[in-house]
């Protein structure tokens, strides 16, 4: 131990020494803090932690350490460190180019502690030299892993979309992007089989991941056994919890002989949703979590975007919440009057609406239980799923699904990482990964909640305390009132 001791002392010294002679290396160290590295270890109390460039250099007792007075030292007595958070499910591209990821999205993921982000379907145009212009330096934001356009059938559900409508579109789509640097490949709803399969394919031979909803026409176990990596918003598994998938399926697609009303239309579909709720069966669903693990097909839930945006009900009251202050004039406007509309239905379907998010929760922490891997996303910017903080909910909701504090903090953590490929270098706190880290005033393992009370964010080496941290959403604040 003493050794041991001596050599982190010499390793400081050696640092400092350097810092001396080379202006640019840059050491910041944070004293006395409590450090929860999110391996699942137990805090460590009174650690200090030295970041060197962009990379965490030691790990110590505060006591076996000393600092000349060229580092940058934030005393870290009553704080905690955690690593980075990573929003598993964004779309930066969202709310108009180029300004939209630059001047709303981008700051307010920053500012929330987000130092990594995976766009799930976006430009490719905008997010190359975003990505770019991040890792030169030239801009302040999260490391991106991207999709670029979404595989889909015909119409697409969103834009920007590739459509695949048979095997020859699949291989020639998947190429080209796996050609311009994409991270992975997201799929969409309305794909056909034969395309989603021969896209599973394809991805394969390109040894690239493919992410993303499960599509209508295709069973939650049978997008897990054809490889899918991960699936979002829980497609397809609520349907595939019920003892009649099948039918459940047809009746979905059934096309009725004679024209039907709006209002017949909607009596079927409630129709439906009551008899997919109310046939969830337990056997169905342990089979389907079974499948999960054996494949090792990764969940991000999106609970936040479950509860705000597919199964609203109005106990979700956006008119007082400060933090429309941040969302741009236009979008908000968009937001209300979308979310004005979805509210406009009959307390039956209301009612629906609670058991279907009560039946998602069951299910996430049936996942968590049954050792499914799970991972924080947001969906960020669904209405009302505001960039940055939104994660800080999702994993309360975690939380509340039957997560432990640990088990949510890695979720955003530690478990994006192993799933990005990435453990080596970032998702925990370990000397020689990236300074990826933030400082809050409240233990977050006492409290989920705590995550939001950042008091500094480190993101690749570079720290923005708090008054930086208030400007950046002060800048985000005024382009919001402007646009
Ligand atoms: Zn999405």
């Amino acid at each position: 131990m003493r050794n041991r001791v001596a050599i982190a002392w010499l390793l400081v010294s050696a640092i400092l020494l350097c810092a001396c002679s080379h202006r640019k290396r840059n050491v910041l160290a944070i004293t006395h803090v409590t450090v929860i590295d999110a391996t699942g270890a137990a805090p460590r109390g009174d650690m200090t932690v030295v970041v060197e460039n962009n990379r965490i250099v030691l790990i110590a007792p505060a006591n076996t350490l000393s600092f000349a007075s060229n580092a940058r030292v934030i005393d870290g007595t009553g704080k905690f460190l955690i690593p980075g958070f990573v929003d598993m499910h964004a779309h930066l591209t969202g709310a108009g180019e180029p300004d939209g990821s630059r001047n709303f999205i981008l700051p307010l993921l920053v500012a929330n502690g987000i130092t990594s982000v995976r766009d799930m379907g976006g430009y490719l145009e905008s997010l190359e030299p975003l990505r770019k212009e991040i890792r030169e330096g030239k801009r302040v934001g999260p490391e991106i892993f991207f999709a670029g356009p979404y595989l889909d059938g015909n119409p697409p559900s969103f834009q920007p979309s590739l459509v695949v409508a048979n095997a020859a579109d699949a291989q020639k789509d998947v190429h080209e992007l796996v050609q311009r640097g994409v991270d992975f490949i997201k799929v969409q709803s309305i794909l056909g089989r034969d395309a989603y399969f021969a896209i599973a394919a394809e991805c394969k031979r390109e040894h690239i991941p493919f992410v993303g909803h499960v599509p209508d026409r295709v069973t939650a176990a049978e997008a897990s056994d054809a490889g899918q990596r991960s699936i979002e918003h829980l497609t397809g598994v609520l349907r595939a919890c019920s003892s009649h998938e099948k039918r459940l399926m047809r009746e979905q697609f059934f096309v009725p002989r004679r024209k039907k009303t709006p209002q017949q239309s909607r009596a079927r579909q409630l129709a439906w949703e009551r008899e997919l709720l109310r046939t969830q069966s337990a056997k169905f669903t342990a089979a389907l979590l079974e499948e999960f693990v054996h494949n090792q097909t990764w969940q991000v839930p999106t609970l936040i975007t479950l509860r705000n945006v597919a199964f609203p009900t109005p106990s979700q009251n956006f008119a007082k919440d400060t933090r429309t202050q941040f969302i741009p004039r236009q979008m908000l406007t968009g937001w209300q009057k979308e979310r004005a509309r979805e509210l406009k239905i009959s307390r039956e379907d209301m009612a629906l609406h609670e058991v279907g998010l009560q039946k998602s929760f069951e299910i996430v922490g049936k996942m968590n239980s049954t050792g499914v891997r799970l991972m924080a996303g947001t969906d960020t910017a669904a209405p009302f799923v505001f960039p940055g903080s939104s994660l800080h909910e999702e994993l309360a909701l975690l939380v509340q699904a039957g997560l432990t504090p640990m088990e949510a903090l890695q979720s955003a953590t530690r478990n994006p990482a192993e799933f990005l490929g990435k453990l080596e270098e970032q998702g925990t706190i370990e000397q020689g990964k990236f300074a990826d880290l933030l400082v809050l005033d409240s233990n977050p393992l006492e409290d989920i909640r705590n995550t939001q009370k950042i008091r500094a964010v480190i993101v690749r080496g570079k720290l923005l305390d708090r008054a930086a941290l208030d400007e950046m959403l002060g800048a985000v604040e005024k382009f919001a009132a402007a646009h």
